[in-house]
């Protein structure tokens, strides 16, 4: 598996949501803490290309949220409105025992039910575009500004496949990859097996779909063939807070594929190994705090051993 033929990493626009999560675990809970899909998938992709966010926040955001966004260099927030009047998007979620599951304890959408946010027009011309996790008319709203990039990749969850279908099914057509768990497949497609259900949601429009399997890793399903990945193996007491994971691993791969030239099957398979690794450092704290005290040399150091790990032959 390459690291990766070097060229300078384009930029990656992302919208999504900045929240603010409250947690439980088997071991701790975090309340309030800084959360969303953008900050996640930001975090993570800013080691490897520079990030431009455009994501909205009330006037209740957190002071200390901002500060530990601004720890990441590589990040831009110039489209991160603020709307004093307006609540941040708000989220609790308890875990099972094993960590793999959990359930959502409330969602307050706050400012997600007002406009979308504007996309400065410093981020015109972003080439790649990832639609994180929040309402999918904010999503298509976002790739209109966008409409040839050279990847547009969306990820969505339960709550959207529940309560904007059309708009979830109408995205699919226009993207070219999807991320999304075991579980949101299924309930997109009606279909148990991750393969089967990969296949399915190819149909509905995308070129190649990756489903994550938590712990177990996950899947790539592609036109061109199949790729797994394991999960990288963590001890029990290593597993803090899974939040963020999914969004983390986007940022990973992602981030990859904007620093290659060719984003083919190759470079999707490689680009999950460092979704998976990126994603294995976002679960050993609560919130953004072990990514904040991440390095490049630390996350290559875990892709090496990554790679040892998961060798063939
Ligand atoms: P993940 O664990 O990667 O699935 O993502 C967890 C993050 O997603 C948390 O920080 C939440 O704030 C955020 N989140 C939860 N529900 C939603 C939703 N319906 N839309 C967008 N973001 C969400």
């Amino acid at each position: 598996m390459p690291l990766g033929g070097y060229t300078p990493p384009m930029p990656l626009i992302v919208t999504g949501t900045i929240g603010i999560d409250t947690v439980h675990t088997p071991t701790g809970e975090a309340e309030r803490v800084m959360g969303g899909s953008c900050a996640y998938f930001a975090a993570a992709a800013s080691f490897q290309a520079p990030v431009r966010i455009v994501a909205a926040v009330g006037g209740d955001w957190p002071e200390s949220h901002r500060q530990l966004l601004e720890r990441f260099e590589n990040i831009s927030m110039e489209g991160l409105e603020l709307r004093p009047t307006g609540t941040t998007f708000a989220w609790g979620g308890r875990y099972f025992d094993n960590m793999n599951k959990r359930e959502t304890l409330f969602t307050d959408l706050g400012v997600l039910e007002g406009d979308p946010p504007m996309v400065p027009e410093a981020y015109r011309g972003s080439d790649i575009v990832f639609l994180g996790n929040t309402h999918p008319a904010e999503q298509l709203r976002m790739l209109r500004e966008f409409p040839n990039p050279r990847l547009a990749v969306a990820d969505t969850m339960d709550l959207w496949i529940n309560i904007a279908n059309e708009e979830v099914m109408e995205l699919l057509q226009l993207v070219d990859g999807l991320v999304l768990n075991d579980d949101e497949a299924e309930q997109l497609t009606e279909i148990r097996n991750v393969i089967s259900a990969g296949r399915k949601i190819l149909e509905y429009g995308p070129s190649w779909v990756v489903i994550k399997k938590g712990e177990h890793g996950c899947v790539l399903i592609h036109h061109n063939g199949v790729a797994t990945m394991p999960a990288f193996p963590a001890d029990v007491d290593r597993v803090v807070d899974p939040t963020g994971a999914g969004d983390s691993f986007a940022g990973g791969m992602m981030g990859y594929l904007a620093t290659v030239d060719s984003i083919d099957f190759n470079a999707l398979q490689t680009s999950l190994a460092w979704g998976t690794v990126t994603a294995s450092f976002t679960i050993e704290s609560f919130s953004l705090d072990r990514l904040a005290a991440l390095s490049r040399e630390e996350i290559d150091e875990r892709m090496r051993q990554f790679q040892s790990m998961t060798r063939v032959g």
